[in-house]
């Protein structure tokens, strides 16, 4: 039976109530672990002058500070290597992965043999929503070394008793021979990947995408393939479903994850994070219901070697529903952006993710593919907002194109816009996340 189908089918169609119930008493156990082994907690709780028994229930958990990714990194450059916030013993950590992160400076994550058990259930878990089975091949066509998601994803794939091929990133050459030799049916990478190997394909081999025999494409490690528009080119060019998942390096993996029914990610792992959505800022704990926005907030359950609390993952959300016709219970969301990427224009806040969706709305006359060109640092930035867009015909025979998408920016995102139309394949493509924002200043350095 389509979608009536789970790895964990327990947690993932339990109600709020026996959600709730199960979340506070492992909350309670997080927390008692906190208190008497973290050190970098202990500190932050007396200042916060929180102690152990103000936490009785659930809601309790608003009354406890938030993490930042900042404190984890002046933790970790205090007291290196891990950071003060680790609070298993270094004997019983069995790996460590970094993130690169926005500033290039990597931190690491370390975990233990019970914490890369939990990342990789949960982990497994958000693949089979998405519709991966024993009898795929998935290539891996992602980072796979340092990346949180690469060995991951490896031992997750693996254990639902799929094939998994470890391509890696930057293998586009072998990608075009390995697939359709292994017959593999399944892609994991970032939707710039796959937009770059769509026309990677067909100017290397002359063929279609889809001629290559991909048949699910799971996207993940940045916005992209939730967007309509850009989801709906990736599934034409490939003849694959696109779903997509999100993570966070510093909690786990992938928490979130589309089913088939690809309306938006279903959140998986409700027995290893509690995940908050809060007003960034009035920092306000909000509703988990339909229609309402704001940055996602992580505390972790069972952790032992970095347990956090609270903690701003700056990615920005907005939540879709609480139910699913796939009869999973997990709350529905999309991420739109970081809310360290914002701009603001006049006093509004944009998005870039927000600018992409809109200049999408236009293909095939758009590419899809945009970037935006900042005059300084932002997130302020003089008006008009300067968007470069990739057009599929010669700019010059497009200037009704140009008037048609700085009209919808301003009637969408209520900004001015100018837009200057380029060739498509002019714009840089990725292979892995895609940068949206270019700042013009730094380049004349
Ligand atoms: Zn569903």
């Amino acid at each position: 039976m389509r979608g009536h189908d789970y790895l964990d089918r327990e947690i993932e169609t339990a109600t709020l109530k026996a959600i709730q119930k199960l979340q506070e008493a492992e909350l309670a156990r997080q927390l008692d672990y906190l208190f008497s082994r973290s050190l970098f907690y202990q500190d932050k709780f007396r200042s916060a002058g929180v102690r152990r028994k103000d936490f009785r229930k659930l809601g309790d958990l608003a009354r406890f500070p938030f993490t930042s990714k900042q404190e984890l990194r002046e933790s970790q450059t205090a007291h290196p290597p891990l950071g003060r916030h680790i609070a298993a013993d270094w004997r019983n950590v069995i790996r460590v992965h970094s993130s690169t992160g926005t500033t290039g400076k990597p931190s690491f994550v370390g975990i233990t043999r019970r914490d890369a058990r939990m990342w990789t259930r949960l982990t497994a878990r958000s693949f089979y929503t998405q519709g991966c089975r024993k009898t795929d091949t998935v290539v891996h066509a992602a980072g796979l070394t340092l990346f949180v998601a690469g060995l991951t994803s490896k031992d997750a794939i693996e254990s639902i008793g799929a094939v998994f091929v470890p391509l890696g990133t930057g293998a586009s050459e072998k990608a075009l021979t390995m697939i359709p030799f292994l017959g593999a049916n399944a892609m994991h990478c970032t939707p710039s990947y796959a937009s770059y190997f769509a026309d990677y394909v067909r100017r290397e081999a002359a063929i279609e995408p889809r001629e290559l025999g991909l048949k699910k494409l799971f996207c993940g490690a940045e916005p992209g393939a939730g967007i309509p528009a850009v989801r709906t080119k990736l599934q034409e060019d490939f003849g694959a479903r696109v779903t997509e998942g999100l993570g966070n390096a510093d909690m786990a993996p992938i928490i979130f994850s589309e089913c088939p029914e690809q309306a938006g990610m279903h959140f998986n792992g409700p027995d290893f994070v509690v995940a908050e959505v809060i007003d960034p800022d009035t920092e306000e704990s909000l509703p988990i219901e339909a229609g309402v926005t704001g940055e996602l907030v992580y505390t972790s359950l069972q952790r032992e070697c970095v347990p956090l609390l609270r903690f701003r993952t700056r990615d920005r959300v907005t939540v879709l529903g609480t139910s699913c016709p796939c009869g999973r219970t997990g709350f529905r969301l999309r991420c739109v952006g970081r809310t360290d990427d914002m701009l603001i224009v006049l006093g509004v806040n944009v998005f870039p993710s927000a600018v992409r969706d809109v200049v999408s709305g236009f293909h095939p006359r758009t590419t899809g593919e945009i970037q935006i060109l900042l005059e300084g640092p932002g997130p302020k930035v003089v008006p008009p907002l300067r968007v470069v867009a990739e057009c599929s015909g010669p700019p010059s025979a497009n200037d009704e194109l140009k008037d048609e998408i700085e009209r919808k920016i301003r009637a969408t995102l209520v900004v001015p816009a100018s837009v200057e139309l380029v060739p498509a394949g002019t714009l840089p493509r990725y292979e892995m996340k895609g940068q949206l924002v270019r700042q013009l200043s730094r380049d004349k350095v």
